[in-house]
């Protein structure tokens, strides 16, 4: 099976036009998706539409939530929640409860799990090998794939009483999965990368070849960022994603 992974769309549509047009060159079988497809962006409605029409095995991500219980985004930064509440009142019923119904993590097939931030917690970043050995602790097959942090970074679990080793892919590559070793992989960022490289990240896992490439594609920002500006939402938001940060 060859499978796509795309996280953190958020509402870049701009952005998730110039990764599936990678990814329709390429034999992908089935779309996993990590979340925060809304949030930021300007774009939520399209956003949904598509990943529901690629048919993508999704989980929740934190913005998905905070767009269905705007309660949620109270913990959010001043200018996140101003997209989020933005956010809220452009999606479409259908759309709103599609995320709404959407689980925390799911167990693909007894080979792949996916998650947000973590295997137990949408919010938790997974950032350092401490708290990727949190989710090792919790995973039940060989590779989890989670988002929310916006790098691309793969880690290893290591021996017993030893810390998985941290391996960032900012400007991508691919890792070679061995036997009997575990992974936690980031895919990065579709819609906002975060990990110093602008370019639209997303993986593509061959679990025949038991292989997993990070892919890195150039999309029209400036484009993204207009229909940011158009729709008001705030410019640091979409002054950022030309940073890459
Ligand atoms: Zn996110």
């Amino acid at each position: 099976m060859r499978y796509a992974v795309l996280s953190d769309i958020h509402s870049n549509l701009v952005a998730l036009h110039a990764v599936l047009a990678v990814l329709e060159t390429e034999e992908i079988h089935s779309y996993l998706c990590l979340g925060d497809i809304v949030g930021y962006g300007a774009r939520p409605n399209q956003c949904c539409d598509m990943v529901r029409e690629l048919n993508a095995v999704c989980v929740r991500g934190n913005h998905d939530e905070a767009a269905v219980n705007p309660e949620k985004a109270e913990w959010f930064t001043a200018p996140a929640r101003a997209c989020i509440l933005w956010t809220r009142q452009q999606l479409r019923e259908d759309n709103l409860s599609c995320l709404g119904e959407l689980p925390l993590r799911r167990i693909v097939d007894d080979t792949i799990t996916i998650c947000h931030g973590s295997v137990l917690d949408p919010d938790h970043y997974t950032v350092t090998p401490v708290d990727a050995l949190l989710s090792f602790r919790e995973m039940a097959t060989p590779v989890t794939f989670f988002g929310h942090t916006h790098y691309a970074e793969w880690f290893v679990e290591s021996a017993d009483g030893q810390l998985p080793v941290e391996h960032p892919l900012p400007t991508g590559g691919s890792l070679q999965l061995r036997p009997d070793t575990r992974y936690l992989v980031n895919p990065g960022a579709v819609g906002q990368p975060r990990d110093g490289n602008e370019l639209a990240s997303f993986a593509i896992y061959d679990s025949e070849a038991a292989e997993i490439v990070i892919h890195r594609v150039a999309y029209d920002i400036a484009k993204a960022a207009k229909q940011m500006e158009e729709a008001g939402l705030p410019e640091a938001m979409y002054a950022r994603l030309w940073l890459g940060v």
